[in-house]
């Protein structure tokens, strides 16, 4: 996870704070403190922002948590100024399961909610409910700020939880694919409203709708690929690897093989063309700036890689070739067969697009002519 630092790792799963939330907190405390508040001032202002993010990651773990009862682990969640994100290997695929994971969110919020009012309840008299009595205390405030992170995240706005309810409540209908298109076009409409209103309130709601309109393009375009390439198996579109190191090859070696091919990752096998390890590139260069060109690579190589079998399911193996940089390898009885990365997907659904769009106007030409010709006999 690149400008992030690992916070710990609660109930198997890694969390990691972006180092923008950093930067936002320390930016907020020092223009409080340029502005003349008083120090309890900057720290209470500080405690309550760290008790909002408490809660965001909460309600992440929420998302987490329901997902791993579907049997879907999440590899970390991140919290950033503008949320948190909980990165699940996949998304529910049944819409019933999408639209628990999804409420399974705001549904902590709701409940710290709760919570909050009963202390705000039994800790003040009957007036504190008056909505300026409810901000004058700490618990009050952070009531407030979870019912607004519960309702901002309802919003059917893909990919925000309320726009996966939407999405998942029309693929019933629809077809998944349909359905993600009709959702990101409403989530999309709702960022452009969300910037507007950012212009005259807020330039942080502009970041937000940004992000919402990257996140929720990025969504669609897995769900399309997953669609075009829906049945067919891994053998069908790998390619052989670019290039292979051996075992016993030395860091200059590598470091030549790399200059001609780029900076892909490269497989590291044995004389039994077993596969053993990965060297990516930014590692290359660091055992070279450290060790120069003679140690072997198998010294420096990563023994942890993205690994399938050649009859899986292109589908199945989507997330796995989308996660992270680097191709996924194709291995058989250990061997390394080929790769397959997501530029060279891409490089498929375009032709195929292409390939259908070409039957589909030779179909046209056809029965045009036929009707041309028929038209001709009856006059
Ligand atoms: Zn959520």
């Amino acid at each position: 996870m690149r400008h992030a630092w690992k916070l710990g790792r609660l109930a198997g799963i890694d969390v990691f704070i972006h180092a923008t939330l950093w930067l936002t907190l320390g930016l907020l405390g020092v223009s409080a403190w340029l502005a003349g508040a008083s120090l309890p001032t900057i720290l209470g202002g500080l405690s309550l922002m760290i008790a909002v993010f408490g809660c965001v990651l909460l309600h992440e773990f929420g998302h987490a948590l329901t997902a791993r009862r579907f049997g879907i682990a999440t590899k970390d969640i991140v919290l950033s100024p503008i949320g948190g994100v909980a990165r699940l290997e996949r998304m529910p695929r049944k819409p019933g399961q999408e639209v628990v994971v999804a409420l399974a969110g705001p549904a902590v919020n709701v409940g710290i909610a709760l919570l909050l009012a009963g202390v705000v309840f039994l800790t003040n008299s009957s007036a504190a409910w008056q909505l300026e009595r409810l901000a004058e205390s700490f618990a009050g405030r952070l009531l407030v700020a979870n019912v607004l992170v519960a309702a901002l995240n309802l919003l059917p706005a893909f990919p925000l939880d309320g726009g996966r309810v939407l999405r998942a409540l029309l693929s019933i209908r629809f077809g998944r694919r349909r359905a993600t298109r009709a959702a990101v076009f409403l989530g999309r409409t709702l960022c452009v409203g969300l910037a507007l209103l950012g212009l005259v309130q807020s330039p942080m709601l502009i970041l937000i709708a940004v992000f919402l309109w990257i996140a929720g393009t990025a969504e669609l375009r897995a769900v399309e690929m997953t669609s075009e390439v829906a049945g067919r198996r891994l053998h069908e579109l790998f390619v052989p690897p670019r290039t292979v190191l051996f075992a016993n090859h030395s860091l200059g070696a590598a470091a030549l093989s790399s200059l001609r091919n780029g900076r892909e990752a490269m497989p590291v096998v044995d004389s039994g063309y077993r596969l053993l390890g990965v060297l990516p590139h930014p590692v290359l260069m660091r055992a070279v700036t450290q060790f120069g060109f003679e140690p072997p690579v198998s010294e420096f190589m990563e023994t942890e890689f993205r690994q399938a079998a050649p009859e899986e399911l292109i589908d199945s193996c989507l997330p796995k070739i989308l996660a992270g940089e680097g191709p996924l390898f194709v291995v058989e009885d250990q061997r390394l067969l080929g790769t397959i990365g997501f530029s060279l997907l891409g490089r498929f659904v375009e032709l195929e697009r292409a390939l259908t769009t070409h039957q589909e106007s030779r179909g046209q030409s056809d029965s045009a002519k036929r009707e041309g010709g028929s038209r001709g006999v009856r006059s």
